[in-house]
């Protein structure tokens, strides 16, 4: 069976309601995610965007069409949908949520029984459902009923308050300022810090479905507010989180803002000390940090394609304990296999109360590596060309897991990739040289320019 999907991308059906998400398209696509699911009951939530509870609604009355019965969870996180699939045994769930996209966009994700997104493999299964029309329709007795699910948000922190150690946070008396982009994360990491006695001052604290604050992604450049905080507060860390609050992005008590694979890997070290050994997943693009510091864990990296499902998956197959992301996406096997903000929080606020010493003194133990990254403008229908004729003058160690990463020397590596939303073709690299790596960039960049503009002409 071909892997390639028509509608699910790296993260479930995106789209632009009324536009791509027409309201036939999503009842009708609901019913083949019931009929893929079989039998309920199944939990449906969703983020803060305009248009979720419309779409919330509709996906309910296409999967109760189906048969099955559905609870409805209202807005959640993503992972606190997910967590509660497993946990209060659901046989599904379906959340409502673009994530980090624009106000104007928004998604379906599906999630199988053990609370993680389903495999590739079932979502193409459910496209053949909907291209073929073949979804079950309940005669009038079998129509699935309709509850609401009110123990979403406690169950999901409770979960994650079970997995660190209350005692340590409490003791070390931190002061956390939480930039919460006007999303979900709001309904509950404010309240699970504050269990644990941290001192919590909140930004962009009110769910609102324009991201009006900052925007719902949380990068460098939109988290000046967040630094600021951090600095006239005098707090100990700053955390900001993603649109449905599965990722989360730190700030030293100096005010900087640092990517997920410095923060991931942080965590990594500290607890692969409890738990030498264990497998960690990340995908192709994480820094070489990571490596660095398992190998020093007695532990092995497996590295998968771009996407959280994919480190989902392989953390489940493989029996991983932890796996990252760059983008701040950090999973924690003993709690459930997907990113999930809150518990990579409170995680970070362990391994903090537990060393005792500044936020930034302790990530100035990782291994330093200097980044690039950058992106060129590629057609969509000639992105794979391309991509074939960057494989075919590549030199030296290349590997093709997602893209093509190319290995200058023992520390230097770059990886193209073509984006899989957008019509780019995407640069990255790190290096222990920076003068190696821009050269590395430089050469490669020029390639590629080569390679479209020759492409394009015919
Ligand atoms: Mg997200």
């Amino acid at each position: 069976m071909s892997l390639e999907r028509k509608f699910f991308g790296t993260n479930g059906i995106r789209g632009i309601p009324g536009v791509d998400l027409t309201l036939e398209f999503i009842v009708e696509m609901s019913q083949a995610i019931g009929t893929y699911f079989g039998k309920g009951p199944i939990l449906v939530g969703y983020d803060g965007r305009l248009s979720s509870p419309l779409i919330s609604k509709a996906v309910s009355a296409g999967v109760m069409a189906s048969g099955l019965d559905v609870s409805e969870a209202g807005l959640t996180p993503t992972p606190g949908l997910q967590y509660s699939v497993k946990k209060l045994g659901y046989n599904g769930g379906v959340m409502i949520t673009a994530s980090h996209n624009p106000p104007q966009y928004n998604g379906i994700k599906v999630v199988g029984p053990d609370g993680v997104e389903i495999p590739r493999q079932d979502e193409v299964e459910i496209e053949r459902i909907y291209i073929d029309r073949v979804y079950k329709r309940a005669d009038w007795r079998d129509i699935g009923s309709y509850r609401s699910e009110s123990a979403v948000i406690q169950t999901y922190i409770e979960g994650t308050l079970s997995q660190v150690d209350e005692d340590v946070i409490k003791k070390r008396d931190l002061k956390v300022v939480l930039d919460l982009g006007n999303s979900v994360a709001t309904l509950a990491i404010p309240y699970a810090l504050s269990s644990l006695g941290c001192k919590v001052l909140t930004i962009n604290g009110h769910i609102d479905g324009e991201f009006s604050g900052r925007g719902p992604e949380p990068t460098p450049s939109t988290l000046s507010g967040l630094s600021n905080n951090v600095k006239s507060s005098g707090a100990d860390v700053g955390i900001a989180y993603d649109g449905d609050g599965d990722r989360a992005i730190f700030c030293d008590e100096k005010g900087i803002i640092h990517w997920g694979d410095m923060t991931g890997t942080l965590l990594v070290n500290y607890l692969l000390k409890k738990s030498p050994g264990a497998l960690v997943v990340t995908t192709v693009s994480t820094s070489q940090m990571v490596d660095l510091v398992a190998k020093k864990r007695s532990s092995k990296v497996l590295r998968t394609r771009v996407g959280s499902v994919e480190v989902s998956r392989a953390m489940i197959d493989n029996d991983a304990l932890l796996g990252l992301e760059e983008n701040g996406g950090f999973f924690y096997a003993p709690h459930i296999q997907v990113r999930d903000g809150l518990m990579t929080s409170l995680l970070i606020l362990e391994a903090l109360s537990h060393d005792g010493r500044p936020f930034s003194e302790i990530l100035l133990e990782l291994p330093k590596f200097h980044q690039r990254k950058a992106k060129f403008q590629c057609p969509n229908e000639i992105k794979m060309e391309v991509m074939r004729e960057i494989e075919r003058r590549s030199k030296g160690k290349v590997e093709k897991i997602d893209g093509v990463k190319i290995w200058a020397d023992e520390s230097t590596w770059i990886l193209l990739r073509p984006s899989g939303t957008e019509p780019l073709i995407r640069v990255f690299g790190e290096s222990k040289d920076a003068k190696i790596l821009d050269e590395l960039i430089e050469r490669y960049s020029s390639i590629v320019v080569e390679i479209i503009e020759k492409i394009k002409e015919g």
